[in-house]
This record gives structure tokens, C-alpha cells and sequence, in this order.
């Protein structure tokens, strides 16, 4: 399954996009960029495995 995903340059993780402000694991991306155009361009679908934060891969795990 694919999944968009931001990448957090601060923790070196990949988490998977909840909604307009959250990751699936809770954390807030929008405090890892800036929202503007550009930094929107940054959230792109990828593979489940290529998804790094563990608490984001295992809550939607848990939805399945
Ligand atoms: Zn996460």
C-alpha cells in the first residue's frame, strides 16, 4: 500500500500524513517545515516500507 508521507529532516524519519497538520504517529510536520507551496511539494505517496517512523508504520497497522 502507498501512503503520503513527509520526510522530518530534524529526526531523519519518513512519517506517514494524517490529516492537513499531523503525522499518523501524532507529530506535528508542519513544525518540520514551513507550509507554504513548496514545502507541500515535500509530502509524497511511498511504499509502507519505506516509511522509517515506527509509530507512524505500527498505527496504521493497527487500523488494519
Ligand atoms: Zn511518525
Amino acid at each position: 500500500m502507498f501512503f503520503p508521507t513527509i520526510y522530518s529532516a530534524n529526526t531523519d524519519e519518513r512519517h506517514i500524513v494524517k490529516d492537513k497538520y499531523t503525522c499518523a504517529c501524532g507529530a506535528r510536520y508542519n513544525v518540520f517545515t514551513m507550509l507554504t507551496r513548496r514545502d507541500l511539494r515535500k509530502i509524497s505517496f511511498k511504499h509502507y516500507k519505506e516509511v522509517t517512523c515506527p509509530e507512524c508504520k505500527s498505527s496504521i497497522i493497527y487500523k488494519e
